[in-house]
Order: structure tokens, then C-alpha cells, then sequence
């Protein structure tokens, strides 16, 4: 177990503070996927989001830039979480079979870390939350992790 508190902070970019992108598969009772306003501009239509981005196309009377100070936060944990899942990848046995499961010491906290292998893909998760978690697409003829 641990202690660390690796709860990330608001996702403060270069996009409008309101503007979010709801990613992959969702209830078809639900929207579906794509970009999202906190304080009700509809999206639905092509390009609502264009006065979201960082290089604002178009004008929105709600736009509000992240301060300095929350970007630089944001920007502090994705740092860690980068150098979190580098330290992961770099322990873990090379390489994991195909159709395998198994756990370690988390190198960057030292919780319970899962890994597991199939074919076509990879699953690396911390059980701390936020420590460290993803998945990617390996060929199932080639080695993993490299
Ligand atoms: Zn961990």
C-alpha cells in the first residue's frame, strides 16, 4: 500500500477552461462521444468547438483562459505521470507473454501493479489511483515491452 496522492489536477491547457472532449464509447442512452461544454454552449453543431481551441476560430462570450498558475499545475502532474509510466515500462519483464496476467512492486509508489498481455494488446494498471494506468496496442508477433 501507499500514501501517495497522485489525484490529478483540472486538466488546465491552452483550450477554454469550459471546453472538455468525452473520448470512446459511451451508453447509447447517453451522448455520444465528442466535445463538451461546462457552461451549456450546445456542441452539436460542425465547429461549435472552433472558439474552444487554443488558437480560438470564431468568438464565445463564455470563453475563460486557465491562469498561469493552474497550467503550470497541470502541467507539473502530467510531467509526473510521464516520468510515473516511463519508471513502470522500464521494470517491467521483458518480455510479457501473450495470454498472461501477473503482478509486481509498483516501482513508482510501491503498491500492487497488474500487467497482463493478449493478442493485439497490453494492459499495464497501479492500483493506486492515478499512479499509473494504460493500454496500447502491441502485434501479438512481437515482443512487449521492447
Ligand atoms: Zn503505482
Amino acid at each position: 500500500m501507499t500514501t501517495q496522492d497522485f489525484t490529478p489536477p483540472p486538466r488546465a491547457r491552452q483550450h477554454c477552461r469550459h471546453y472538455s472532449y468525452q473520448m470512446g464509447h459511451v451508453s447509447p442512452l447517453e451522448d455520444g462521444s465528442g466535445p463538451r461544454c461546462a457552461v451549456g454552449v450546445k456542441m452539436d453543431d460542425l465547429g461549435a468547438s472552433e472558439p474552444c481551441m487554443p488558437k480560438p476560430a470564431g468568438w464565445c462570450p463564455k470563453r475563460e483562459e486557465w491562469s498561469k498558475e493552474e497550467r503550470a499545475t497541470w502541467a507539473r502532474w502530467a510531467k509526473g505521470s510521464r516520468a510515473r509510466l516511463a519508471t513502470i515500462i522500464a521494470a517491467l519483464p521483458r518480455q510479457i507473454e501473450v495470454n498472461s496476467i501477473n503482478a509486481m512492486t509498483c516501482p513508482a509508489c510501491g503498491g500492487t501493479l497488474r500487467y497482463g498481455r493478449w493478442r493485439g494488446g497490453a494492459q499495464v494498471q497501479c492500483e493506486t489511483p492515478h499512479c499509473c494506468s494504460v493500454r496500447v496496442n502491441v502485434d501479438e508477433s512481437k515482443g512487449w515491452p521492447a
